[in-house]
């Protein structure tokens, strides 16, 4: 009995090996093919045992093929042990025999133990527990068919079951341990070379002699193979250039010879029309007794990286040549007021403080130098006020003119940005400032001319128009009296004839000379109002006191003693118009210059060289 126990044991322990053969030539074999195969592996290893079974009462057969239905059920689930059961159920009925109806009940009960045990063990693993219970219970679960037999064989048979109980339950659970061991360890063998196969990166293993042992698909598309196996036994000869696959190898066979490493190599590779970048680390392999027995490689493709790289490095290239070579200074202030950026204008720009204007310093500590050191002009008294008024410009953004200490001004406009800091930008308007002074110079002046007589140098027409409404506004606003004095020279006319045009010019403007000189106020205006015919106004001047003036300036045109033989007064000689706009008037400023003109046509007839008044019909002088 013995003998075939131990036999049985072997049986298990062979068909249990052989499956684990098997299972590495069925790799490639997808699951449902796989469990069928193992339940009828199990199957035949059922028949076997039960080949070497015990009779132990005529028809009652002992044997281990509850281990063989048990382990298809807990390794294969049902797929597996539906062929196991079928199997074993179907031969042991051949066999026949009184146990067959309990035979076939045991083989019904391990098969439901069996499935029940995978389906935990899926859910909560194997662990060594449960492989021992399941053993155990499988192992004793013949033991029910027993139920079957006639009473007067029950218990002979379950004595003589003790034994096959324990060597079922031995066999059971050493087979199942391999074979969950094994199993494990396929699984995570799998998933490494699934990993290892469908990484992302091109992973490659060589040997000393740098020949491909393994590869995964991204090297064997990559070189144009079907699969990483058509790889094994090639060098980089086989793929690359001559000179690559040089150089690659005399790196590679460095590393092997020192055990060594050559990590994060960055390598252009043309081929195909097109180049590549390449990120490549390469480690030698060692065994557990330390030797080198080849090296481990994995290159990236980093082209897109590289070539974002590069126009971020254009990028920056261009913008450092603009912040260099552009004419107006730039600099970056943070949230906090501190510069963190300028460029070399900027600094060049403030000749006095261009050492305090560098990243880290803050911008009330460079204004406060700026102002000590008189590098800025016109800065407030109150220098406290106007450093925080600036540092608070930072937020706000704003635009100042300001000059400097060696005559240069700056225009410095301030923009917030998003992130609270500040930009400011500082332009050199020297040249421009300079320009719009002289542009306000030559304005001034053409207003000057524009305003002047070229020849008597008086005030022109134009001139006297403006000023004439003018002041006639401001004796009303102020309620004073304004004066109008119109002077014509005597017998001009005749003075041309006789001495000629220019001489005619030469006595207008020395008579111009006597009339600016005897115009002693400074408000009082002189100009040419047309011809041979000028004029006065006399702010803040009466009839009364317009009328004295106008007489003296008659004797200093007479006191000029110019001959004028066509004059019966036998030298030059004016007559005068005196009019005026008392306080509180609403006589218009033409109506004023009327009645000057008017008083002055009233002198011409009353004999000239006189001056007369508006209303008045007499001559003041004969
Ligand atoms: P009166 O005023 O005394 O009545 O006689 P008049 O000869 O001066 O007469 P009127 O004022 O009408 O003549 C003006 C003359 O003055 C005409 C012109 O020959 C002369 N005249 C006007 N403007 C100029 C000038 O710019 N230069 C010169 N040389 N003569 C001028
Ligand atoms: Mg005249
Ligand atoms: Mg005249």
């Amino acid at each position: 009995m013995w003998q075939s126990l131990i036999a049985n044991f072997a049986v298990v322990g062979l068909f249990g090996f052989g499956w684990l053969h098997l299972q590495d030539l069925l790799r490639r074999v997808r699951r449902p093919y796989r469990r069928a195969i193992l339940g009828a592996v199990m199957g035949v290893g059922a028949i076997v045992s039960m080949q070497l079974s015990i009779e132990i009462q005529p028809g009652v057969l002992f044997d281990l093929r509850a281990c063989f239905v048990a382990m298809a059920a807990f390794l294969g689930g049902p797929v597996a042990v539906a062929i196991t059961a079928v199997m074993t159920g179907g031969f042991r009925a051949a066999l026949g025999g009184v146990g067959v109806a309990g035979a076939l009940l045991s083989i019904g009960l391990v098969s439901a133990i069996g499935l029940v045990a995978h389906a935990l063990v899926r859910q909560r693993g194997a662990s060594t527990g449960a492989i021992l219970a399941f053993s155990l219970v499988s192992a004793t679960a013949p033991l029910g068919g027993f139920v079957l037999l006639p009473e007067a064989m029950l218990w002979t048979a379950l004595k003589a079951g003790m034994p096959i109980v324990a060597i079922g339950f031995v066999a059971t659970a050493v087979a199942t341990f391999f074979l969950v061991q094994r199993q494990r360890l396929m699984d995570e063998q799998k998933l490494l070379q699934d990993a290892f196969g469908q990484a992302p990166d091109y992973l490659f293993v060589k040997d000393n002699e740098s020949r491909f042992v393994a590869a995964n698909n991204m090297v064997a598309i990559r070189h144009g193979f079907a699969s990483p196996a058509e790889l094994r036994g090639k060098t980089d000869f086989n793929l690359a250039s001559p000179e690559r696959a040089r150089k690659l190898f005399d790196v590679e066979q460095e590393i092997v010879r020192n055990g060594g490493e050559v990590l994060n190599v960055e390598e252009l590779v043309a081929e195909h029309d097109e180049q590549r970048w390449f990120l490549t680390s390469k480690v030698a392999v060692r065994n557990v007794d330390g030797e080198v027995i080849g090296l481990a490689g994995a290159s990236r493709d980093i082209t897109e990286r590289k070539a974002l790289e590069q126009a971020l490095l254009e990028g920056r290239k261009q913008l450092d040549l603009v912040l260099t070579t552009m004419s107006d200074g730039l600099a970056r202030f943070d949230a906090n007021g501190v510069l963190v950026f300028t460029n070399e204008r900027y600094r060049a720009m403030f000749p006095l403080t261009s050492d305090v204007r560098v990243p880290g310093s803050h911008l009330s500590d460079i204004l406060k130098a700026a102002a000590e050191r008189g590098e800025q002009l016109h800065i407030p008294k109150d220098r406290g006020n106007w450093v925080t008024s600036i540092v608070g410009s930072l937020a706000s953004g704003g635009e100042e003119e300001v000059p400097l200490f060696d005559g240069h001004w700056l225009h410095i406009r301030t923009r917030a940005m998003p992130d609270g800091g500040a930009t400011v930008l500082v332009s050199d308007i020297t040249n421009l400032k300079r320009a719009e002074a002289g542009l306000m110079a030559l304005t001034e002046q053409l207003r000057a001319m524009a305003t002047t007589d070229a020849l008597t140098g008086l005030l022109n027409r134009r001139g006297f128009d403006e000023r004439l409404a003018d002041e006639a506004l401001r004796a009303a606003r102020s309620r004073q009296p304004l004066s109008l004095v119109m002077v014509d020279i005597d017998r001009f006319k005749a003075y041309n004839d006789r001495y000629g045009h220019q001489a005619g010019d030469e006595c207008l403007k020395q008579v111009a000379a006597a009339l600016r000189a005897g115009a002693r106020r400074p408000a009082d205006v002189v100009a040419r109002y047309g011809g041979e015919e000028m004029t006065l106004i006399l702010p803040d001047t009466n009839q009364q006191g317009a009328w004295e003036l106008a007489e003296q300036l008659r004797e200093s045109v007479r006191a000029l003693d110019i001959a004028h033989a066509g004059s019966e007064k036998r030298i030059v000689t004016v007559s005068l118009g005196v009019a005026t706009l008392e306080p509180g008037s609403t006589v218009s400023a033409t109506e004023l210059v009327r009645r000057a003109d008017a008083a002055l046509y009233i002198a011409k007839d009353a004999g000239r060289d006189r001056v007369m008044g508006w209303g008045e019909r007499h001559a003041a002088r004969a």
